[in-house]
């Protein structure tokens, strides 16, 4: 009976579409929390979509896990396989797809251009992981975006990840906090003409952020 479930569940729980293939880590989910999980899995699906196509060029997989350690996040690329995103199925959102897709897509741009970004970083700003800032600032769209940027630009410690990906996932929450930057810091249009350079963000996306910043576009 267990194994009956089992296969019926792990045909509901796993998808391919657009290249990318969707599934949940264990042959066994429980009955219970597999609706749940085949609902999400849909979800992804249909969001994946939404992405900027040349974005998900790096992206193979998609792992929905249903079980958590302490400390994990609910979100991350796989350490082993750099094209595979984790989610905790209930850590879930087109946000959080936007933003794990943009760290599998920023392994695909060279060190040296990346380091155009890394000349807009503002590295005196500190992430404790404690507080929220109500806006952007520093160029930055909020704390988590700083992450690990106060260590040395020479290092190979220096790290810009989260700055790029909390930009791109703004983008698919709707611009809520680019609209709320201050235009007239110009690393804020610095990084939004790099993504657009890079192909992390479309032609649309790109004048959405540029209006709502209030900034003019450069041709
Ligand atoms: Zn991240």
């Amino acid at each position: 009976m267990k194994r009956l479930v089992a296969v019926a569940g792990l045909a509901l729980l796993c998808s391919s579409a657009q290249g990318v293939e969707i599934r949940a880590d264990s042959f066994f989910v429980s009955p219970l929390l597999a609706p749940f999980v085949s609902g999400t899995v849909a979800r992804c699906n249909e969001d994946l979509e939404k992405i900027h196509p040349p974005l998900k060029g790096a992206l193979q997989e998609i792992i929905f896990t249903t079980f958590r350690q302490r400390l994990t996040p609910f979100a991350f690329v796989s350490p082993q396989h750099p094209s595979t995103i984790v989610f905790h199925v209930s850590g879930y959102s087109l946000c959080a797809l936007a933003h794990e897709v943009a760290h599998t897509y920023e392994q695909t741009i060279s060190e040296s251009n990346l380091f155009s970004w890394t000349r807009l970083v503002d590295t005196s700003v500190s992430y404790w992981g404690e507080s929220r800032w109500e806006r952007p600032q520093k160029g930055f769209l909020e704390e988590y975006g700083a992450k690990r940027c106060t260590s040395d630009l020479c290092s190979s410690s220096f790290h810009y990840h989260e700055d790029i990906a909390t930009f791109v996932e703004d983008i698919y929450s709707g611009y809520q906090r680019i609209a709320l930057a201050d235009p007239s810091d110009p690393r804020y249009s610095g990084k939004l003409r790099l993504l657009r350079a890079w192909d992390f963000i479309s032609e649309n996306q790109y004048d959405s952020a540029m209006t709502l910043l209030g900034s003019k576009r450069e041709n």
